[in-house]
């Protein structure tokens, strides 16, 4: 038996529902995402859409890009995304820093920094810490010292 070669010998479709314990299908995002153009691929709840819990996976891979999220726990991470973005767009840190910065933070290794992965809590602490450097008199002066 030819196994595919993208799924690095873990079956995703495994996989049960963090939140209502249901298998998880994996399936086009067509009918679940308002636009689909790029042919996104999720890992969906069984029970979708009563139970609202899903994940996409990397173009063209079955490797999803976290764990599953209802929508509020969507909404809320990409809200820490963009706290997070702004670390590394304002320039106070580099992009490699922040994420260094975010394992610090979460107590994960490296590899498991991402905002995919984080739950209510972490998403909620990264905003609160993303607020408080960006609004760091410290960082501030740093800033006005680079400019000099
Ligand atoms: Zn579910």
């Amino acid at each position: 038996m030819k196994k595919k070669s993208k799924n690095k010998g873990y079956n995703y479709s495994l996989m049960r529902c963090p939140y209502c314990g249901a298998p998880v299908k994996f399936v086009s995002a067509d009918g679940i995402y308002k636009e689909n153009k790029n042919q996104t691929m999720l890992y969906v709840c069984s029970n979708y859409p009563k139970c609202d819990a899903y994940v996409r996976a990397h173009p063209g891979t079955n490797i999803p890009v976290g764990t599953m999220a209802n929508q509020k726990l969507r909404l809320l991470r990409e809200t820490a995304h963009t706290y997070f973005d702004r670390l590394h767009k304002s320039g106070i840190m580099t992009k490699e820093e922040a994420y260094y910065w975010l394992a610090n933070l979460i107590q994960a290794p490296l590899s498991q920094a991402h905002i995919g992965y984080l739950g209510e809590y972490y998403c909620k602490r990264v905003m609160e810490e993303s607020m408080n450097l960006l609004n760091s008199p410290r960082f501030n002066k740093k800033k006005r010292k680079n400019l000099i």
